[in-house]
């Protein structure tokens, strides 16, 4: 389970104890600020769409900015996931084959984010890779190797061009029996968006959003320099971490397969699917993080890049606006777009930076291409 790091003071060089912050982190990344200024943070954490969210003010404010952005953020848990009473996409799965069902507005943009990157990515990113999130049931108890007979059964429901979309009327149809979006993927980093709005609308211009290792920074840390996001080191305990992301005002979301999987004859099964095979993704690299100004983007995004592999998921993020990513392979080998170099310093030894292959003609992804 994703639990926080406990925050510890530490003592700066001069031996005098400093506001060094080890704001909690998950999976994947940390916050790191050393402020001599010493603000000491409003924070509060909730468990909450699958994950520890936490959320630290660096000013003074009313603490009913963080009912309300806790408020949102549990509301979009409810309406957005796959299962459960009160949830929006649980209707829309209820009525696969059968009919459409007209939903909120913001369920709805976020359903057509997810189906948008379904088409960029041809299939790699799929938000109707419910049947297998179920099937597999990674991270859960009942998670196990299906055979592939299940398997080739529920592939078919696999297939982001059967949801239709009605723009006049909010409403989604998902054209066969037993197709379930899951927007496992995409939901969190909407949910970070929607609580930054809140945050910035309430005039807070310093904070961390921590969604379960997912981070956002609202402006720069008290004393005005850049916030320190540490990246994860994906092989080793949490808390050790790869390299540091100087940045204000951005978010750095991660994906990667080393905190929900299980381990069958030395194989990892982990709760990254590829859509088209229905096996968990595998293909070297161990972690994606991007780095951006919309959470709910990069969310997407890394799932997508992990899923297509280092050399397309290069080229994806390349041409994508406004986006910038780290690759981690299982080489210990490390790849960064341009746009990181002079904010991302990579720190851990035993990782060696790489520069990205110049053609497209190698991709690292072993998934059949289709
Ligand atoms: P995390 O939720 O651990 O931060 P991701 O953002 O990469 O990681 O999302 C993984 C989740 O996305 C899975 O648990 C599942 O719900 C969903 N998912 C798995 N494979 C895909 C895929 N190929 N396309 C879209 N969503 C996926
Ligand atoms: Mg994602």
């Amino acid at each position: 389970m994703k639990t926080p790091l406990v925050s510890e003071p530490s003592r700066g060089r001069t031996g005098t104890p400093i506001a060094q912050i080890l704001s909690v982190v998950a999976a994947v990344a940390l916050v790191l600020s050393c402020s001599h200024a010493s603000v000491t943070p409003v924070t509060r954490t909730e468990l909450t769409l699958g994950t520890t969210v936490t959320i630290s003010v660096y000013q003074k404010i009313n603490e009913k900015v963080l009912d309300r952005a806790f408020a949102r953020v549990n509301e979009i848990d409810k309406t957005m996931n796959r299962v459960g009473d009160g949830s929006e996409i649980a209707k829309v799965n209820a009525q696969a084959g059968t009919g459409p069902v007209v939903v909120t507005p913001d369920v709805y943009d976020v359903v057509r984010t997810g189906i948008h990157f379904g088409e960029l990515t041809d299939g790699a990113f799929d938000i109707t890779v419910g049947p297998l999130v179920a099937l597999w049931g990674i991270g859960t108890d009942d998670a196990h190797l299906p055979t592939q007979a299940e398997i080739a059964k529920v592939l078919p429901l696999v297939d982001y061009r059967l949801v239709t979309l009605n723009d006049a009327d909010h409403s989604i149809y998902l054209q066969k029996k037993g197709m379930q979006i899951d927007l496992g993927g995409i939901a969190k980093g909407y949910a970070a968006d929607e609580a930054a709005r809140i945050l910035s609308e309430a005039g807070v211009k310093s904070a961390i959003l921590d969604f379960g290792g997912n981070i956002l920074v609202i402006g720069s840390k008290p004393d005005g320099d850049p916030w320190r996001v540490g990246i994860q080191t994906p092989d080793k305990p949490r808390g050790n971490y790869l390299g540091i992301v100087r940045t204000s005002n951005r978010t750095i979301v991660t994906s990667g397969p080393y905190e929900r999987y299980f381990v069958v004859d030395g194989v990892r099964y982990h709760h990254i699917f590829d859509p088209k095979i229905g096996y968990p993704t595998q293909n070297h690299l161990i972690s994606v993080t991007i780095e951006s100004d919309d959470s709910m983007l990069a969310d997407a995004m890394s799932t997508s890049a992990f899923v297509l592999g280092l050399k397309k998921g290069h080229d994806f993020v390349e041409g994508y606006k406004g986006m910038d990513a780290i690759f981690v392979t299982d080489s210990g080998s490390v790849y960064f777009t341009s746009g990181l170099d002079g904010v991302f310093t990579l720190d851990d030894p035993s990782y060696h930076r790489e520069s990205f292959p110049a053609d497209s003609g190698s991709t690292e992804s072993t998934s059949p291409s289709s």
